[in-house]
């Protein structure tokens, strides 16, 4: 099979011709039909996170027909379609996994990042970490449910029930919650790097109240803001928008450094917390939500050998919603 392999990160990605993997007790051999590009993929690739294995297939956004069960696993059949998140692995055992809070668990595994993705002809996963897809939506476009709409769900979900809602940072994310907020009857205001006219525009078009630079104030405090773009500095900005008792939420894996910032605009009972990961309620809940509202994606497609060109334009922000490699 064709994989797209990263043997050191700073370093492209390299086209290598793979044994196709066979599914251990527990997984699914997966086709995979589509693969998502995150920025987390661009965190792996750039060495922002820590590198955990060498020669790895980044890629945790995979659509896939199943091509063969391991042993002992049941519940799904040969050919059905399946997505495959972030999370790759738990132990099921830790209190982590035990409270249901496995997206916390001390020995989970990631897709992409200890697990060989999705940027690859074929891909083995753990049955557990397998959903089914709701019909309606193509290969690449339900790709980026999950985890732009997975994560940007739990981000929402954490966000509170505020009508007003600030999201920063309007890439793929973004792009899925602010359709799920609209039809939850929340106002969205949606903020940009300064200048990027297409974001606010595309902003406005999926139905937001308001987009803006994020060097900009809206003109009533927020209830809640998420931040989905990975600059430290937006976090001081995002608890400036919102009113007493708001929460900020910090959606992404990584961020730069945040700055020191006055105490006095987190006092007032504001709230400042991350997100991790997902737990498989998250996915069910939101692959059952997203048919409904029904969230559209908008996707870029690019050949898998193309990987390293989809990861640079979204290191230099020019995609409009989520960047899709097919096999
Ligand atoms: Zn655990
Ligand atoms: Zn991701």
């Amino acid at each position: 099979m064709r994989a797209m392999v990263l043997s050191a990160p700073g370093q492209p990605l390299a086209l290598e011709n793979r044994e196709t993997p066979r599914p251990a007790p527990g997984q699914l051999l997966l086709r995979v039909k589509a693969c998502a590009v995150c920025r987390t993929d661009l965190h792996v690739a750039d060495g922002d996170l820590k590198p955990c294995r060498d020669k790895i297939v980044p890629g945790h956004e995979i659509v896939g027909e199943i091509e063969a069960l391991g042993e002992g696993v049941s519940g799904f059949e040969q050919g059905q379609r399946v997505g495959v998140g972030w999370l790759g692995f738990t132990c099921g055992e830790c209190a982590f996994c035990r409270r249901g809070e496995e997206n916390l668990c001390d020995l989970a595994k990631f897709t992409g990042y200890q697990l060989d993705g999705g940027f690859a002809g074929y891909a083995v996963a753990d049955a557990r970490c397998c959903f089914p897809l709701p019909e309606g939506y193509s290969d690449a476009e339900a790709a980026p449910l999950l985890c732009a709409g997975l994560i940007g769900y739990r981000s929402l979900k954490m966000a509170g029930q505020g009508r007003a809602l600030g999201l920063y940072g309007f890439g793929a994310a973004a792009h899925i919650v602010a359709q799920v907020a609209a039809y939850e009857g929340r106002n969205v205001y949606a903020f940009t790097r300064p200048g990027d006219e297409a974001a606010q525009q595309f902003a406005r078009l999926l139905g937001c109240r308001w987009a803006g630079g994020s060097d900009e104030k809206p003109e009533t405090p927020l209830d809640a803001a998420i931040i989905f773009a990975p600059a430290g500095e937006l976090v001081p900005a995002a608890l400036r928008a919102v009113r007493k008792g708001g929460i900020v939420v910090c959606g992404g894996i990584h961020m730069s450094d945040i700055p020191s910032f006055p105490y006095s605009i987190l006092w007032g009972e504001r709230v400042l917390r991350s997100v991790a990961n997902l737990t498989r309620r998250d996915a069910i809940e939101f692959l059952a939500l997203a048919p409904k509202v029904p969230v559209k994606t908008t996707v870029q497609i690019f050949d898998l050998g193309d990987a390293n060109e989809a990861l640079s334009r979204l290191r230099r922000g020019e995609l409009t919603g989520a960047a899709v490699l097919v096999p």
